[in-house]
């Protein structure tokens, strides 16, 4: 540990108290400090929102090196759900570590993925027969996803959703929506991926019926269900800002998917684990996925995902064809099985329709006052407002990414990280650690609202 570090680092974690407090420039002198370490090792590729160095971090605070505390609204993109280092989580971590560490599954196996496997498949939907397969991160369980409705149906094709986002590998670079930076100079890309008209209420207007008309259209137009192996989408989606599908988009989407034998996949590595006051956002529709995809805030802040889904497609793999060195590591499986034992034990899916309920009366409030506040939307503790240009909201909605930028930055200069979103970058999106208290998420609020002011 460095003598900068040394500090800083040797209060307990316990010592975080849920508040904020700033009290440096932002960043302070000691982040300046590591990020001019940072510059000179580690590419620009890997960019940083806030480029303040944390030195630890509880509940929703994140504390950095110079000493200030800040309200964390995207608990790292909607990871540490249950909180930051929740008790239960490191304490289950913490023994494994005593345990041990790795064997490989698919050498000598052990009883936490098993039992993650089956936690998953008692809390998705459907009572069907299930399995699981873990891995390490989104963008390899949406590979695995492709990779077994591929296998299961012998088909080629794959169909995703605009202003979808499914990571930075090969194949879900290709499925993405947008291009830079994601795309941008990383091709070729995989082939036999065809992205379909989504159903976005604020922009499109249409009902959701009509928006799936129109999807359906495109999937049996322009590739025709024959060569269709899966349909993709994010029940509700992350980085694309948050949009809400009309009613019946989505299951008329699925039960055209059943009728077809094309497999629906339910990408819920951002809208699941208790994020949205359900297990699954999936839930909120009546959807039953064929295959679901977790990731992001399953093990508690642990790197872990999943594929989850009926036993005769996730069977179809020939033995040896899933899975990888790390997936589903012990020590990630057992902070996984404590954030299922978090969920039940602390009430989690009713704060998160706590949170909802505060972040959306305050919002709209804020809404009435600005009309640069275009829409309010999102369900659970997964709630954006759109910034538009002003006069535009009701007519021709430009984008405002002007707009969004300076409320981060005035946000993050006051002790708030708060994370923008949108395939035009003019979302704000809010997704808290269900720890965040009322009083807390009032403070950040109330520092928005002066940002607001201050534009
Ligand atoms: C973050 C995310 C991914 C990719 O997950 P990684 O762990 O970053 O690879 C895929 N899909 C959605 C919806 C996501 O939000």
């Amino acid at each position: 540990m460095t003598d900068t570090l040394a500090a800083a680092t040797s209060a307990p974690r316990a010592t975080v108290t849920q508040e904020r407090k700033i009290v440096t420039s932002i960043p302070g002198p000691k982040s300046q400090e590591l990020h001019a370490r940072r510059m000179a090792v580690v590419p620009p590729g890997v960019s940083s929102a806030l480029p303040v160095y944390i030195d630890r971090a509880h509940g929703a605070i994140v504390v950095d090196v110079d000493g200030n505390q800040f309200i964390d609204l995207g608990a790292g993109i909607g990871v540490t759900t249950v909180g930051h280092t929740e008790a239960g989580v490191t304490a289950a971590a913490a023994g494994q570590l005593d345990d041990f560490l790795h064997t490989l599954f698919t050498i000598t196996p052990y009883e936490e993925y098993v039992r993650v496997a089956e936690l998953l498949a008692e809390h998705t939907p459907g009572d069907h027969a299930k399995r699981t397969v873990l891995v390490n991160s989104g963008a390899e369980a949406v590979e695995n996803g492709v990779k077994i409705a591929r296998k299961y149906t012998g088909r080629r094709a794959v169909a995703v959703l605009d202003h979808a986002y499914h990571g930075r590998t090969n194949l879900t670079m290709a499925m993405n929506y947008k291009a830079a930076p994601y795309a941008t100079g990383f091709g070729p890309f995989a082939g036999d991926v065809f992205h379909a008209p989504s159903s976005y209420p604020y922009h499109d207007g249409l009902t959701g019926a009509e928006a799936a008309a129109r999807t359906i259209a495109y999937l049996e137009k322009r590739i025709g269900a024959v060569d269709l192996a899966c349909l993709v989408v994010e029940p509700i989606q992350g980085e694309g800002g948050f949009m809400v599908p009309a009613d019946g988009y989505l299951n008329a989407l699925q039960d055209w998917c059943t009728a077809n034998g094309v497999v629906f996949i339910a990408d819920e590595i951002q809208s699941g684990m208790a994020r949205t006051g359900a297990y699954w956002a999936s839930e909120h529709f009546g959807l039953v996925p064929d295959l679901l995809l977790s990731a992001k805030g399953i093990a508690g802040g642990l790197p872990l995902a999943g594929v989850t889904g009926r036993a005769e497609i996730m069977d179809a793999a020939l033995p040896g064809g899933l899975g990888g060195t790390f997936g589903g590591n012990p020590v990630a499986a057992a902070a996984a099985i404590a954030v299922f034992e978090a969920i039940e034990q602390h009430d989690l899916l009713a704060e998160g329709r706590r949170i909802e309920k505060k972040l959306k009366t305050r919002l709209t409030e804020l809404q009435d006052r600005y009309d640069i506040i275009g829409e309010v939307r999102g369900i659970g503790a997964m709630v954006a407002i759109e910034l538009v240009a002003p006069g535009t909201a009701d007519t021709t909605k430009e984008p405002n990414a002007a707009a969004v930028s300076a409320l981060a930055a005035h946000a993050a200069a006051n002790g708030v990280i708060i994370l923008t979103a949108g395939t035009y970058g003019n979302v704000l999106r809010f997704l808290p650690s269900l720890s965040a208290s009322d009083e807390l998420l009032d403070d950040a609020l109330d520092v928005l609202a002066e940002g607001f002011a201050a534009l």
